[in-house]
């Protein structure tokens, strides 16, 4: 997120209006098949325009501004070449937030949403990976009764098979707050 192309020649960082609140500086990224795959800043956003990687579908009222240049505000772009998700949702940050935003927020061996933590199923002394597929949101009674045991060694059972989440999880987390343009492409 933190990373932003160059800008193109003779563009000045766009400033934008300070009063927008939380959803500043965020623009959902669809595939070119529209769906929904990731969330940009409207830096990076403005940049895949102005390069023509990406189309605007969905823009506020209100404008960017530089000293060269004025357009309305991206607040969901689509990308014009088709990018392939499998690989880029595996190389995507496992975090507490995305677990636990996968699972649900809430306990993946008894379903309680309180003191919650990052289990591994096969624990890692037992050579379990640091991985979508190992990785699940525990209590920490849950977490603690489990120990350095397999599931099945005492008696648990996980409530679904843990897996790479959709990019939507990936959303959500990077975008608290989904503001009301991107919702009809969140919604499939
Ligand atoms: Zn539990």
């Amino acid at each position: 997120m933190a990373t932003v192309s160059p800008a193109p020649v003779g563009s000045a960082p766009l400033l934008e209006h300070q009063r927008r609140g939380r959803e500043r500086g965020r623009v959902l990224v669809l595939n070119a098949t529209f769906e929904p795959i990731n969330v940009c800043t409207v830096r990076r956003a403005v940049v895949l325009l102005l390069k023509d990687k990406a189309e605007v579908i969905e823009h506020a009222e209100w404008d960017l501004h530089s000293a060269t240049l004025t357009i309305q505000r991206p607040m969901v772009i689509r990308l014009v070449t088709y990018v392939r998700i499998p690989r880029d949702t595996h190389r995507r940050k496992i975090t507490r937030r995305a677990v636990f935003a996968r699972d649900g927020w809430a306990c993946q061996y008894c379903g309680s949403r309180s003191s919650l933590t990052v289990d591994h199923v096969i624990p890692k002394s037992k050579g379990g990976q640091s991985s979508w597929d190992n990785i699940v949101a525990s209590c920490a009674p849950c977490n603690r009764r489990k120990g350095d045991a397999l599931p099945r060694q005492v008696g648990m059972r996980l409530l679904r098979k843990p897996r790479t989440p959709s990019p939507h999880v990936f959303i959500h987390v990077a975008s608290p707050t989904i503001p009301a343009a991107w919702q009809q492409y969140l919604a499939a």
